[in-house]
């Protein structure tokens, strides 16, 4: 295979970043916007010795799984990369993937895993759910202000403030802030030369209550006008309603964070309230937590409850529990699960994290958990080790990020003999891979659950319930 050569391929398999995935006299080609089930002439943009890159020429016959994407930037943006998939079928190849990689890399018989796989839990409505969302801002060819969303694997700015997984007060907001711009003359931050005003616009929305965050990063302690720019957005806010009618929204918060760093990390750490309080109240069940700017939080509330719910009925909780929650964030899932457990002990790396977790506990009357800082494998084997191995759990909830469990922490979990694990998981095959390692530690997998977080991205969110055999 050479670059440039055109073939005619069937799209095959989905990979990773949602690219079709088909071969051409066994050797292997990725292809950007290709959907499986689609027939497509190919044109071959990167040639490696097994496999390669390739773009669509012509379609010769499309996928019935192709649907047209909501989105007009769709193709170009870097945020979606299944939308022009089938809803269904991005659900079904969730589940495969999670399947494939406790089967491969898992070690589990197809046979036993089969009854153990739960549907995975979709969405409803798999639009406008993300309650956090991220502009970058710059500036066009003649100067004019655009903000929006980064093309894939790039820094170049796609203009949209309507982003169809956003939730929809979003775009009302931008349009303001871009209006604004233009009448004060104020600049957008150059990325290159480190100059300009205005990086991003960070906005959150609580789905239960309505209250709306928005942040302004900039490169620089003052904004101008800032308070009459507030005014305005919360005007807009209050009067908006989305497709259905519905309004209630409320600007609750309108701060600067300052970040005068030449770097790709969007926040900075100082906070400049201008108008309300510098957080935003919401619910995930019963559970209220406050968010800044900072805090982290999940994007999907909708199904986050889904997913927490989940891990609470794999939990298992009868009221006499001692439950150990592990990469515990903001004490989202401890605070859940301490509804109806004896005890929680929440393990966090972040110090700030910890302090929301603490903050959220107060607020809601929980008086039964309680929050380490540290590396989940360092705290607990040391823990472990200190207590004399009189340490024990009645269950374990680990959420690790896509790296997964260190062995050293897994064999403390083991040591510790809960008679359940409850392992949430971004990355399917990290799962596998630990999952694999606790079988060999005396446990067994019960159940396995898939969860769509992030629809019309390739990433898929697992509950599953280990059990000591
Ligand atoms: N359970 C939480 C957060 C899950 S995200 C929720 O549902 O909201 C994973 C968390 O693990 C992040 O908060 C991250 O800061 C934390 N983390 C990353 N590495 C860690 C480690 N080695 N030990 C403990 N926590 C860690």
């Amino acid at each position: 295979m050479v670059k440039n050569q055109i073939v005619t391929i069937t799209i095959e398999d989905i990979g990773n970043d949602g690219e079709g995935i088909g071969k051409y006299e066994g050797y292997t080609l990725f292809v950007k916007g290709a959907v499986i089930g689609d027939v497509a002439k190919v044109k071959v943009l990167k040639a490696k010795k097994t496999y390669g890159y390739a773009k669509v020429e012509e379609l010769i016959s499309t996928s019935p799984d192709r649907v047209t994407p909501k989105c007009p930037v769709a193709g170009r943006c870097g945020g979606c990369q299944l939308q022009h998939l089938s809803y269904e079928r991005q659900l079904a190849y969730k589940t495969d993937k999670v399947k494939n990689c406790l089967i491969r890399i898992g070690g589990i018989p197809e046979q036993q895993l089969e009854p153990m796989m739960e549907p995975i839990i979709g969405m409803e409505e798999p639009f406008y759910y993300r309650n956090k969302a991220q502009y970058p801002v710059g500036a066009d060819k003649e100067g004019r202000p655009v903000m929006g969303f980064y093309a894939g694997h790039s820094h170049n700015i796609i203009d949209c403030t309507d982003c169809a997984i956003q939730e929809p007060v979003n775009a009302v907001i931008l349009p303001v802030i871009k209006a604004f711009m233009e009448e004060k003359n104020i600049s957008a931050y150059d990325e290159e030369a480190g100059k300009g005003l205005l990086r991003h616009v960070l906005t959150r929305v609580g789905f239960q209550t309505k209250e709306v965050m928005v942040c302004l990063i900039i490169n620089g302690k003052k904004f101008p006008d800032a308070e009459i720019l507030a005014k305005k957005v919360a005007a807009v806010i209050k009067e908006f309603k989305d497709e259905k009618g519905n309004g209630g929204y409320v600007l609750k918060s309108f701060c600067l964070n300052v970040n005068t760093e030449k770097t790709n990390v969007i926040l900075g750490q100082e906070i400049l309230p201008v108008y309300g309080e510098n957080y935003i109240t919401d619910y995930i069940g019963n559970i209220k937590y406050q968010i800044s700017p900072l805090s982290f939080y999940q994007v999907n509330p909708q199904q986050t409850v889904k997913l927490y719910e989940k891990a609470l009925e794999y939990a298992e909780l009868s009221g006499n529990e001692i439950v150990w929650d592990l990469y515990c964030g903001i004490g989202t899932i401890s605070l859940f699960l301490a509804q109806k457990a004896k005890q929680v002990y929440g393990v966090e790396i972040i110090p700030q994290a910890i302090n929301d977790a603490k903050v959220n506990s107060k607020l809601n009357n929980l008086e039964n958990a309680e929050f380490f800082v540290g590396a989940a494998e360092d705290v607990m084997p040391a823990k472990y080790k200190e207590s004399q191995g009189t340490m024990k759990a009645d269950v374990i909830c680990v959420d690790p990020p896509r790296k997964g469990c260190e062995e050293s922490l897994l064999d403390t979990v083991a040591a510790m003999e809960p008679k359940r694990i409850v392992y949430v998981s971004c990355d399917p095959a990290t799962l596998a891979r630990d999952v694999k390692y606790l079988e060999e530690k005396g446990y067994e997998l019960v159940k396995v659950c898939p969860v769509d977080q992030f629809a019309h991205t390739g990433h898929v969110e697992t509950v599953v319930l280990l059990a000591a055999k």
